[in-house]
């Protein structure tokens, strides 16, 4: 497989995203509930109980290049965040470290994972975009991990985060 750098790989994995969002935006979203009218906004990412996303190393880099752009306060608390699930021996669900109250996801414009450009509220299971465009695109990117890293391992977010971090600082 031939060799990537993961800034050009960074690049790639923005355009598979772009290119899902708009995707489900198109396709799928508008026979979901509109966030704007949730009377619990948040809930679906601060359920210690429900998120159980996973993201490749290449994703948690590219979250992490847009942690750094945050305000000094912000970042800090995001940071406070991701330690605190490190004190969990293994974390299979989680409250999700990028929501920020009054903000809503720190990334969603920017490093949203695949999943959760994914999730809606659907009243009806057919409505739901089919887990074969998620698969195919996640397969995508499973490929620009294994060019960069020559692997490609998943992992809970705020751990995914934190690993990236250290591999950078190390
Ligand atoms: S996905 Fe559902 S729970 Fe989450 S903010 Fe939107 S409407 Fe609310
Ligand atoms: S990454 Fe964003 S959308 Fe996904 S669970 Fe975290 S805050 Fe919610």
């Amino acid at each position: 497989m031939k060799p990537l750098s993961e800034t050009k790989a960074i690049f790639m994995l923005d355009e598979i995203r772009s290119g899902f969002r708009d995707e489900v935006q198109r396709d799928y979203e508008h026979r979901a509930k509109p966030c704007s009218t949730c009377q619990t906004p948040g809930a679906c990412c601060l359920d210690a109980h429900f998120v159980n996303v996973r993201i490749t190393k290449l994703e948690a880099v590219a979250i992490r290049n847009e942690l750094e752009k945050l305000s000094e306060k912000l970042k800090t608390k995001v940071d406070s965040r991701i330690a605190k699930l490190q004190n969990e021996p293994y974390v299979e669900r989680y409250s999700c470290p990028l929501f920020e109250n009054g903000i809503g996801c720190l990334v969603h414009d920017t490093a949203k994972p695949l999943p959760c450009i994914a999730h809606a509220c659907y009243e009806r299971r057919e409505d739901l975009p089919p887990d074969e465009l998620l698969e195919t695109r996640e397969a995508e990117i499973d490929k620009l991990n294994r060019r960069v890293y020559g692997k490609t391992t998943f992992l809970p977010i705020p751990i995914a985060i934190s690993r990236s971090l250290t591999v950078r600082e190390g």
